[in-house]
C-alpha cells in the first residue's frame, strides 16, 4: 500500500524537472495519476532535490490552517510548478494550466522518520 510519505512524492516531487512545455501541468498530472477518478483541482510539483523538501520538516514550525502544530515552511524559496484545472475542461480529458514560480512552501510533516505528508500552501 501506498504510504503517504510515497503519496507526496508522487503528487509533489518533480527535482529534475520542469520540461520546457507549455503542457508540463497536463503530461505530468495524467502520469503521476492525479485524473484518474477526477481531475484533481490544484496540484504543485516541486523542482528541488527530496533532501532539500525533507529537510523542511525541520525547519520554521507553524500552526496548520487546521490547528495542527506540524506544518512546516521552508527556510527558503523553492521552484515550483502550480496546476490548476481550467474551467473548461472536461473529464476524463484533464486540462490545466501551468505556472512556474519560485515560493516558500508549507508542507505538513508525519511519521517516524518525520517526513513530508501533505503540502499544503506556497507562500
Ligand atoms: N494543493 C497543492 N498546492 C496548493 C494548494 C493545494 O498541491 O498550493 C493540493 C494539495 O495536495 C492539497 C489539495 O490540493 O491536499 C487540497 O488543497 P486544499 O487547500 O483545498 O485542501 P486542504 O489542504 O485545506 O485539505
Ligand atoms: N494531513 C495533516 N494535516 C493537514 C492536512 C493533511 O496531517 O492539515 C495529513 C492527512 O491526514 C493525511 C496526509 O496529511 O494523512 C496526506 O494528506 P492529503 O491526502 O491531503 O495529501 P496531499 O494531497 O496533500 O499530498
Amino acid at each position: 500500500k501506498e504510504s503517504w510519505a510515497m503519496m507526496f512524492q508522487r503528487q509533489h516531487m518533480d527535482p529534475d524537472g520542469p520540461s520546457s512545455n507549455s503542457n508540463y501541468c497536463n503530461q505530468m498530472m495524467r502520469r503521476q495519476l492525479m485524473t484518474e477518478r477526477q481531475c484533481k483541482p490544484v496540484n504543485t510539483f516541486i523542482h528541488e532535490p527530496l533532501v532539500d523538501v525533507q529537510a523542511i520538516c525541520l525547519q520554521g514550525n507553524i500552526i496548520c490552517k487546521n490547528g495542527k502544530p506540524n506544518c512546516h515552511k521552508s527556510s527558503s524559496s523553492m521552484k515550483i510548478t502550480d496546476c490548476r484545472v481550467k474551467s473548461s475542461s472536461e473529464y476524463p480529458f484533464c486540462d490545466y494550466e501551468t505556472s512556474h514560480k519560485e515560493r516558500h512552501i508549507i508542507v505538513v510533516c508525519g511519521g517516524n522518520p518525520y517526513v513530508p505528508v501533505h503540502f499544503h500552501a506556497s507562500v
